[in-house]
């Protein structure tokens, strides 16, 4: 299959820095088309800390810089996305041999003053109470604001909104080759579900393939890749609520390294990162036992609570690129923790114009995303002005969740409180969309398990480019931590065959 007339723009990867370089280049008038190899958010995008944050840590390798703007994008981000970005407060408990306590509280000092800060209070000075979840030997330390993100789907928003300004987005499609004539490329990508081959004409192409940045440049592209690029390994584990209130920890391990402890999808805890150097396939990665008992001490190290392996539900890892400079530094042999997590944007107009995106971070993506079409602006005259620092995303467009829920209760009073609850978080003001023109529980079809209704299915395949059990419990949702295998088999014949339901929403096989 080949297209006709050149696209404008063609970005290859689906993870937060493609998506939101679609939405933004889409929003700006110009034609633009997405492709992603697996499900959007597959990679690093859906396995990072979750954290929209300005790095309190990075303070100690003196990136002001760096934490500076992503302070200032806490804030941006917080207003587009009220509904999957939530304000999250962080405790730091004191360890006496470790950091000083001046050190600590100059660092929440800057921290409070570098970026701006209009919603979020500022860090305080903390006693830890006896019946809290942390061992009699914490007596003090210190809370500070970040915020937490739904990152999975924050890819997932950034696509509908590329979407809604007229982009394509193409799941299961692998960038194979790259050659560019006459200044156009040309793109050949394989359909991983059908086998089958297409040739895509673009005026410029965005390498947005996180961690296969270096692998697409010298594969399908055969160009050199000057920059020297590390790839870091980092892990976390889940598991059921280690206490009850909804406070983070960041806590200081003595080997320098930090560990966060956060509320996590209703009933869980999730606890990261790892950070170790990798090699190979990043599709590859997974934790290690080394990995696990790593952090398991570390939280044992502080709560009252003693975890064991026996407690990890569920445990995911994630590669990132760190980039050191172009043709020299060396980043290989350097400490992960000491390598800038800061994004390097590299054009290359040899052929047609190329943009490869080099790391980075979730909070900073919408930065990135303005800064790539800086770049591509004197290609695209037409290309109008940076928008997205005051757009909404899809269900972003309301000011505070209490409101919207009271909305939503009396709107639809028949809705179960627990499904509410999800889909604010999830989908925010779209939930009228979800709901449709159901009046009851029983007109959103079968009952999966767990709240997940055929309803909410089906939008995920029409609405958000889900087609397998995973891209729904996993991605769109965290509903996988509770789902038993039979539910999700179920689930995953329903969407191999379709199947229809009848009034006790008992399932049926069509054929
Ligand atoms: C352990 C860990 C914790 C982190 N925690 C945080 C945090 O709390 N806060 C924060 O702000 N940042 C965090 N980060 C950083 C953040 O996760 C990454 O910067 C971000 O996810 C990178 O997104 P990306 O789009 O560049 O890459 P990815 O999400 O990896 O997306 C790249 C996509 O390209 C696709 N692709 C690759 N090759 C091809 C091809 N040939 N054709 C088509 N598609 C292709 C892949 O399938 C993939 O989906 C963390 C990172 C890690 C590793």
């Amino acid at each position: 299959m080949t297209d006709s007339k050149p696209l404008d723009l063609v970005i290859i990867g689906g993870g937060i820095n493609g998506a939101g370089i679609a939405a933004d280049a889409s929003g700006r008038g110009l034609a633009v088309a997405l492709y992603e190899m697996n499900d959007l958010a597959s990679a690093t995008s859906s396995a990072s800390t979750k954290l929209i944050h300005g790095g309190l840590r990075y303070l100690e390798n003196y990136e002001f810089a760096l934490v500076r703007k992503s302070l200032q994008e806490r804030e941006v981000l917080l207003a587009k996305a009220p509904h999957i970005i939530r304000p999250l407060a962080l405790r730091l408990p004191h360890r006496q041999f470790l950091r000083p306590k001046w050190m600590i509280r100059l660092g929440l000092f800057l921290y409070d003053f570098l970026g701006k800060r209009v919603t979020l209070p500022r860090s305080r000075k903390i006693s830890f109470s006896q019946d809290g979840p942390l061992q009699a030997s914490f007596k003090d330390g210190f809370e500070y604001y970040d915020a937490k993100v739904d990152d999975s789907r924050l890819v997932i928003l950034n696509a509908r909104q590329a979407q809604d300004n007229g982009a394509a987005i193409h799941t299961r499609m692998e960038c194979v080759s790259a050659i560019a004539t006459g200044g156009v490329w040309e793109l050949v990508f394989l359909n991983h579900l059908t086998g089958q081959q297409s040739k895509i004409h673009a005026r410029a192409v965005v390498n947005a393939t996180g961690p296969w940045v270096s692998q697409l440049l010298s594969g399908s592209f055969s160009q050199a890749d000057t920059h020297q690029i590390t790839l870091v390994k980092g892990c976390h584990i889940i598991v059921p609520n280690l206490y009850s209130s909804s406070e983070a920890y960041f806590l200081q391990n003595d080997d320098g390294r930090v560990v966060f402890v956060i509320p996590y999808a209703q009933d869980f805890t999730l606890i990261g990162t790892t950070e170790v150097n990798f090699q190979g396939d990043p599709a590859s990665a997974v934790i290690s036992d080394q990995e696990v008992d790593y952090l398991i001490d570390v939280v044992n190290t502080h709560f009252k609570k003693t975890l064991t392996k026996q407690d990890v539900v569920h445990h995911f890892a994630g590669v990132r690129p760190l980039v050191g400079a172009e043709n020299g530094e060396n980043t290989k042999s350097a400490v992960a923790g000491k390598i800038s997590r800061d994004y390097r944007l590299h054009l290359n107009i040899d052929e047609a114009p190329l943009v490869s995106v080099y790391g980075g971070k979730i909070t900073t993506y919408r930065l990135l995303a303005e800064q790539t079409m800086a770049l591509l602006k004197p290609f695209f005259t037409q290309m109008t002005d940076d928008w997205t620092e005051q757009a909404a995303l899809p269900g972003g467009d309301f000011s505070d969740v209490t409101s919207l829920r009271v909305k939503m209760i009396a709107d639809y009073p028949w809705m179960p409180a627990k499904i509410l609850e999800r889909w604010l978080e999830s989908y925010g003001s779209l939930i009228p969309q979800l709901i449709n023109t159901a009046q009851a529980v029983a007109d959103f079809g079968v009952h999966f398990g767990h709240g997940l209704y055929q309803q909410e299915v089906d939008y995920l395949k029409e609405c958000e480019w889900a087609l397998t059990p995973e891209d729904i419990l996993w991605r769109r949702s965290k509903l996988g931590l509770i789902f038993s295998s039979r539910e999700c088999k179920n689930l995953q014949d329903y969407l191999q065959q379709g199947l229809q339901y009848s009034n006790d929403n008992r399932l049926h096989q069509t054929a």
